[in-house]
């Protein structure tokens, strides 16, 4: 089992954009270069804009190459809390949820990006009775609210017995997210962007007429700064309080598998499944024959967040699911394990706004940010550029930069996998 400090899914490219140094003047500065930034940053120049993007490491190299590659039109949480809650704005999220994907779809064709991109759509699934009238209430609500869904039988699905059935988005599917991500770097690195690799961003002030970035190499001077530094928000103080909560997310890729062995497991139509738990797990196939399995126990830190090999508790755990699911996949070897940090926002929803009257906030996708982030990125590099706000936009805008403390800290996180492993014996 190999474990890897970054991503799994590509090997980390060698050439690497120079680090800012001296004093630089431009008209939008766009701080983290994850597909959210980068795309920001790329719709900004589009538009005609000197942007300069700042990314403390590699673009694309945070959440954005480690995360499962599921192209999801998922929204946020449970929905049944969320219709009850955010009753307004429901409709325009499950909206900005689908677009969301068939925007990052014509976003490969557009840079021609091969990232094994296969459409599935994504069944989300139950895997016990109980769960099964939970995930159908959820569905009718979002299928109702407009979400090209639904309601299937496990069965007719072509997927393992574990997997009773539930929600099935018909868009969607699943890509090497690795691949993508570095794909949208050539983009950037090819266009009239600016960019900055290996250049950290320390502080950001509004002064009222312009915004200066203290970075690691020096000042940059902007009209105005997009913030798309996911999970890191909280390390500018310019962020507003409780926006983002840091959580470590864990991946595991086992050994190539037989198609007749997945055949056999039940899984003979090789949909990509996420399970209804309150800490999702996650099961695809991917190009290279192997199985990825992701989630199922979190991490959070009141520390540093930084680069380092994935927990062996939360490894072994994530192939004692595995296990559980495929009963028949006994012998299949777990081969890779990566991990990776995103930003959760109280909501579990995406979030953008005004920090200051000069920054804006444009972070936060959570768990769904593959398809999220790019998407709010350009809808937020159209607003700051004069145009209208669009309809989808306005369902993530928060006039306000006020967020209520989140509920994910690592007592929530424990008790949460605790509840999960108490249903599944319950099933
Ligand atoms: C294991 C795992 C599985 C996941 N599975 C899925 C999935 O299947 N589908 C899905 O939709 N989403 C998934 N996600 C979530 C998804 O990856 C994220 O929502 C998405 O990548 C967010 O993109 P981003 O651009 O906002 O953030 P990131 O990709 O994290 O980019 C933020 C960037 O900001 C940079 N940065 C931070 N602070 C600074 C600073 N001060 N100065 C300069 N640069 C800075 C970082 O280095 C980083 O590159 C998963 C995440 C993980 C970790």
């Amino acid at each position: 089992m190999q474990y890897y400090p970054h991503t799994g899914w590509v090997d980390r490219p060698t050439h690497l954009a120079a680090p800012f140094q001296g004093e630089h003047h431009c008209d939008i500065a766009v701080v983290g270069g994850g597909v959210g930034g980068m795309l920001t940053a790329l719709r900004l120049a589009e538009h005609g804009r000197d942007v300069a993007l700042l990314e403390s490491d590699l673009c694309g190299w945070g959440a954005s190459a480690r995360n499962a590659g599921y192209l999801s039109s998922a929204v946020g949480s449970d929905p049944r809390i969320l219709a009850k809650y955010y009753r307004d704005r429901f409709r325009g999220l499950v909206r900005f949820a689908d677009s969301a994907v068939r925007f990052t779809e014509d976003l490969m064709d557009h840079h021609s990006i091969d990232c094994d991109y296969e459409q599935t759509g994504i069944l989300a699934s139950a895997v016990t009775p109980s769960q099964l009238e939970a995930v159908k209430a959820g569905a009718r609500i979002l299928i109702d609210a407009g979400m090209d869904s639904v309601i299937v039988d496990g069965r007719d699905m072509g997927v393992p017995d574990a997997f009773l059935g539930g929600i099935y988005a018909r868009i969607g599917g699943i890509m090497n997210p690795g691949t993508f991500a570095l794909g949208i770097r050539d983009a950037v690195l090819a266009s009239d962007v600016t960019t900055f690799e290996q250049s950290r961003v320390l502080d950001v002030t509004d002064t009222g007429n312009s915004v200066t970035l203290d970075t690691s190499g020096g000042l940059v001077h902007a009209e105005k700064v997009v913030l798309t530094n996911n999970a890191h928000a909280n390390e500018l103080s310019i962020t507003p309080r409780w926006l983002a909560t840091p959580v470590r997310v864990t991946a595991i890729e086992t050994e190539q598998v037989a198609p007749g062995l997945l055949d056999a497991a039940g899984w003979t139509s090789r949909t990509p499944m996420v399970t209804r738990h309150m800490v999702m797990e996650s099961y695809r196939t991917t190009a290279r024959g192997t199985i990825v399995v992701t989630t199922r126990k979190l991490q959070t830190t009141r520390g540093k967040i930084d680069d380092r090999q994935p927990d062996q508790a939360i490894v072994a755990d994530l192939v004692r699911a595995f296990r559980t699911r495929f009963p028949t996949l006994h012998d299949v070897q777990p081969a890779k394990a990566w991990a990776g940090w995103i930003g959760m926002t109280p909501s579990v929803l995406p979030v953008a706004g005004y920090a200051s009257p000069r920054v804006v906030y444009n972070s936060a996708c959570n768990g769904h940010g593959l398809a999220q982030a790019p998407y709010l990125g350009s809808l937020v590099a159209d607003y700051i550029c004069g145009k209208d706000m669009h309809d989808d936009l306005r369902a993530v805008w928060r006039a306000k930069p006020k967020f209520a403390p989140g509920l994910v800290n690592s007592h929530t996180i424990k008790l949460a996998w605790m509840a999960d492993r108490f249903t599944d014996r319950r099933g």
